[in-house]
């Protein structure tokens, strides 16, 4: 891709958006244009050296200034948490359709040629993902569709949307599933967090407060998989520049339970926790990993980051953030 070709990045004062920009700084690219409905102070990640702007895509007349003059845009904006976000709030999770929508719409009229929508490992058929120890969910898996209700629900939709409009109207559109995305700079408090950055900040308030208890949500042998950011990057841009026509995994085939997940902080931060065990909290499904299959063949992606590297810099990020706050903000009064 020409260095020089704009480059829009919406969702970029959120995680994974902060870091595609710092990405593609990195890599040379001289003609970003950052967009989030966050005012600038709450972006996780800022650069000067970019053009950054505040605006909400629910709006297509919004999309529409967003993407003047773009040849690419990356969407990965999306109204969206953990578990515990997901599952109470799913209408402001459907309401993200908007922003795809209106993206697709305004690179509709704009002649925007590539078009990059992030999905989920939520779009996978419930029915699918019963037991802790299920193989790695192949695409497939997403039909019959039985996806995560509210959000997983849009995520497909979307997928949907990003075809018809690359049949019908000639966007390049590639789509992503992205399976548990984690590393520095992203939601670690607050109710949006998800696994990693959760469990990270439980083990160090623990650590901090003296009080060496730790809840966790269900009985922590629901399996998950966790993909560090870098490799996020790489297959996002990858997939991007494929010939990849069909929303395709993105992530790790690592398999781990959350119990194991706090086994690894737990020995990153030395400490050992007595752990209760949460029963009504949001759990999600039972068992989900990646099948990595498809980008293997395809693009030759793996993820190349193991899971106790990835959240060793993901604790000392978040250790940095909460040991940093004023003491009118201390860890001990919030957590
Ligand atoms: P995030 O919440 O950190 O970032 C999303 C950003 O979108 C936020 O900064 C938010 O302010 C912005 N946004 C929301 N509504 C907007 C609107 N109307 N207009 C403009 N900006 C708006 O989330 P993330 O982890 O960086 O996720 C990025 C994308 O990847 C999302 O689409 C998400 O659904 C998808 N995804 C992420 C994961 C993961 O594990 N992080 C997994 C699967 C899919």
């Amino acid at each position: 891709m020409n260095k020089n070709n704009k480059i829009v990045v919406c969702g970029a004062g959120g995680f994974i958006g902060g870091h595609l920009v710092s990405d593609l700084r990195r890599q040379g690219f001289t003609n970003i244009r950052a967009v989030d409905k966050k005012p600038l102070t709450r972006w996780y990640q800022k650069f000067d050296d970019v053009e950054n702007l505040v605006l909400d895509l629910q709006y297509v007349d919004r999309c529409i200034d967003a993407l003047q003059g773009a040849d690419t845009c990356y969407n990965l904006a999306a109204d969206m948490g953990g578990m515990g976000f997901i599952e109470l709030n799913k209408a402001l999770c459907m309401l993200s359709v908007l922003i795809n929508t209106h993206l697709l719409v305004a690179s509709r009229e704009l002649g925007v040629s590539r078009f990059f929508f992030a999905s989920s490992a939520c779009v996978y058929a419930g029915y699918k993902q019963k037991r802790p120890d299920i193989p790695g969910l192949k695409e497939e898996d997403a039909y019959p569709a039985d996806p995560e209700d509210g959000y997983g629900w849009e995520k497909l939709f979307s997928e949907r949307m990003c075809r018809h409009f690359r049949e019908d109207f000639g966007i390049e559109t590639r789509v992503a599933r992205y399976h548990n995305v984690y590393g520095p700079h992203g939601t670690y408090d607050g109710g949006r967090e998800k696994a990693p950055a959760a469990v990270c900040r439980k083990v160090i308030a623990a650590k901090l407060s003296g009080n060496h208890e730790i809840e966790i949500w269900g009985d922590g042998e629901q399996t998950r998989s966790f993909m560090y950011i870098d490799d996020c990057l790489k297959g996002t841009q990858d997939i991007l520049a494929s010939d990849i026509l069909e929303p395709i995994n993105l992530g790790s085939d690592e398999m781990v339970t959350i119990n194991q997940l706090v086994d690894i902080v737990e020995e990153i931060a030395g400490i050992k926790l007595t752990r209760k065990y949460n029963l009504d909290a949001p759990k999600g499904v039972r068992g989900r990993s990646s099948d990595n299959t498809m980008i293997k063949e395809r693009l030759g992606w793996a993820p190349s980051i193991p899971l106790r590297e990835g959240m060793r810099k993901t604790y000392e990020w978040i250790y940095q953030e909460m040991t940093s706050r004023s003491s009118k903000d201390s860890v001990v009064n919030r957590f």
